[in-house]
């Protein structure tokens, strides 16, 4: 099967204890992955993690916004200069988790921003319920030298059609698969098919077949075949054009055979 995982958390605590084997699974399900990093911390290790088909994204979640206020951040530069690192992320708005407050997380989000399109970088967004937030900070920023990716996407048919005029890739979850997300299936099916991206978004999100268990890399390939059926596409035809469009997005160059 051709699928890639291009957002995933496999640097956390919870994978601890079996971090091999599962990046061993991922190798063996898919084509290459990229592991997302949330604060300073959690990007080095990211980083730490890439080579052999595994790739690295690194920046300040909203969550940690305070954080990247108070270090904001020569570091990071740093970290993403390295050649496996293919994006800034994940920055964004979360207003249904404020941990840190919006006066904080705009400017977090847009200084991140900033930096992205200096390094010639996609952003990785995270997005919840800021959704209006989120598309003026972009439009105020545009265009930008790599397109954005919306991450988890979570907003509507019709926030997928305004993400998808500014040029981001649009990437669905496991949560598109669970029987109460009919609003994301809607979402799903207006994304225009050489938008849309996969991901995990692991260790949270497990696709419904695997609900309530840890979720893993590995496991893109069930919201695969569940975006496939929804689009009335061949799984493999859907797949291909995902890495595709992944590799645009990432600016990855694989061989795919
Ligand atoms: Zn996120
Ligand atoms: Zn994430």
């Amino acid at each position: 099967m051709l699928c890639v995982d291009t957002h995933c958390h496999v640097q956390m605590k919870q994978f601890d204890n079996d971090r091999s084997e599962v990046l061993a699974r991922a190798r063996e399900h898919l084509q290459w992955l990229v592991v997302v990093g949330d604060d300073l911390e959690g990007s080095r290790a990211a980083c730490m993690l890439t080579g052999d088909r595994v790739y690295a994204a690194v920046g300040y979640h909203p969550y940690n916004a305070t954080q990247w206020r108070e270090h904001g951040d020569e570091r990071l530069r740093e970290l993403a200069e390295r050649p496996t690192v293919v994006a800034i992320g994940e920055i964004g708005l979360d207003y249904f988790n404020e941990y840190a407050p919006r006066a904080v997380q705009k400017p977090g989000f847009e200084q991140q921003l900033v930096l992205a399109a200096e390094l010639q970088l996609p952003a990785v967004i995270h997005c919840r319920e800021a959704e209006e937030d989120t598309i003026a900070i972009l439009r105020a920023h545009a265009p930008y030298p790599q397109p954005c990716v919306m991450h988890c996407f979570g907003g509507d048919a019709s926030f997928a059609a305004q993400c998808s005029e500014l040029g981001c890739y649009i990437s669905f979850a496991g949560n598109v698969t669970y029987p109460k997300a009919e609003k994301l299936r809607e979402a799903a099916r207006v994304v225009p098919t050489d938008r849309l991206l996969v991901e995990t978004d692991a260790p949270y999100l497990a696709p419904q077949c695997r609900r309530g268990k840890r979720c893993e890399p590995a496991d893109a390939r069930h919201t695969l075949s569940f975006l496939a059926e929804l689009k009335d596409m061949d799984q493999d035809e859907l797949g291909l054009q995902i890495i595709m469009n992944a590799e645009a997005a990432f600016n990855i160059s694989l061989q795919i055979s």
